[in-house]
């Protein structure tokens, strides 16, 4: 469900030096640098990621490999200490999607479905969501046996000394695989072709790994649960002869690739294939000057909250280098 309207509109307020569209660790260690530097930035936090500012991290239990959280913290507590941080600073917080963004003008235009905010300067921080398989089960056991990220949550006392399955045949999957083989006690790779997508180095690995079955023409069609409840394996089909059968594992990790929530930018700023924002590298400048990327929605190979929140730190430091030499 959408926020309650905030008041209308901003036009006419003026220009800002600031705006951060996201509210995952990105956009959140922006908002703080940003706010700390005195730009008091004003921040789209969005809620499509289960109706509540925050991102990826809202939808998992512990987290266990940010640093400073010696115990773990949960996904959603980090990030309530995020925001609380960037609001305590100044940060101007927003809890709406933006819906429009023109970079092409000067300045530039921020449009939500509540106002319209003018600036010199933008942080896109938008993160990327996981592709999923829509298994008829699959919201049932997200975080409860699926999961879209095997370093995340692969040393889990859910998964550790468990036989798991890695759905997908590209480099993604096929990476995550290996990296599972360090906890679990077997891993099973399905590919929906008879063949993998991944890299020849990769394939090699995968198929020399005695610790890994791959199953080739085989695709994964809903989660079998015990009577507790717990995923306890994984209906199959193959794909060439439509034989069902039921292979018994403990947690399904997708390996099927992330999209990037980079459409608001399309045409604008230059985008990868596969629609990641291009910045250069080891910066966080876009093609445009005065738009900076940060976390996940720039970043297709790491996709972890603490390099996202670096990043999110560069593009801050940017934007305040930015700001003073267009003064
Ligand atoms: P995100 O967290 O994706 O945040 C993007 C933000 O942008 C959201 O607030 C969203 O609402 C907002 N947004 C998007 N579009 C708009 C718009 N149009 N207008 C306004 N706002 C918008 N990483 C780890 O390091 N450790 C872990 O244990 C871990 N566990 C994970 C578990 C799960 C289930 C998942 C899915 C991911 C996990 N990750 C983990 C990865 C981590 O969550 C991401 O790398 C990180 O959240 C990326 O941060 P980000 O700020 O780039 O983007």
């Amino acid at each position: 469900e959408a926020p309650a309207s905030p008041p209308p509109s901003d036009l006419g307020k003026g220009v800002e030096n600031l705006v951060i569209i996201g509210s995952g660790p990105a956009g959140d260690t922006a908002a703080i640098y940003a706010a700390r530097a005195n730009l008091k930035p004003v921040v789209f936090e969005g809620y499509q990621v289960g109706g509540v500012p925050g991102g990826q991290l809202m939808t998992t239990t512990e987290v266990e490999n940010f640093p400073g959280f010696p115990d773990g913290i949960t996904g959603p507590d980090l990030m309530d200490k995020m925001r609380k941080q960037a609001e305590r600073w100044g940060a101007e917080l927003h809890q709406e999607d933006v819906e429009f963004v023109n970079v092409k003008s000067r300045p530039f235009v921020i449009r939500s479905s509540d106002r319209e905010v003018k600036c010199h300067s933008l942080i896109i921080a938008t993160g990327a969501t996981a592709k999923r398989l829509r298994l008829p089960r699959e919201d049932e056991f997200w975080s409860r046996g699926i999961s879209a990220c095997a370093i995340c949550d692969g040393a889990s006392p859910l998964f550790k000394g468990q036989v798991l399955a890695v759905v997908g045949g590209g480099d993604t999957a096929t990476e995550e695989a290996i990296y599972l083989t360090k906890y679990a006690r077997h891993v099973h790779l399905l590919v929906r072709k008879d063949q993998l997508r991944a890299s020849k180095a990769m394939q090699d690995r995968v198929l020399n790994n005695p610790n890994i079955t791959v199953h080739f023409n085989t695709e994964a069609v809903d989660v079998v649960s015990n009577n507790k409840g717990q995923m306890s394996g994984i209906q199959l089909k193959r794909t060439d002869t439509e034989e069902e059968s039921v292979l018994e594992v403990k947690g399904l990790f997708y390996g099927i690739g992330h999209t990037p929530n980079s459409q608001l930018l399309q045409g604008q700023i230059d985008l990868d294939n596969a629609g990641y924002i291009l910045v250069e590298e080891g910066t966080a400048k876009t093609s445009v000057d005065g738009v900076f990327a940060a976390g996940d929605v720039q970043d297709h190979e790491w996709r972890q909250a603490v390099t996202a929140a670096g990043s999110g730190c560069v593009a801050a430091l940017s934007v305040e280098r930015y700001l003073v030499a267009n003064d």
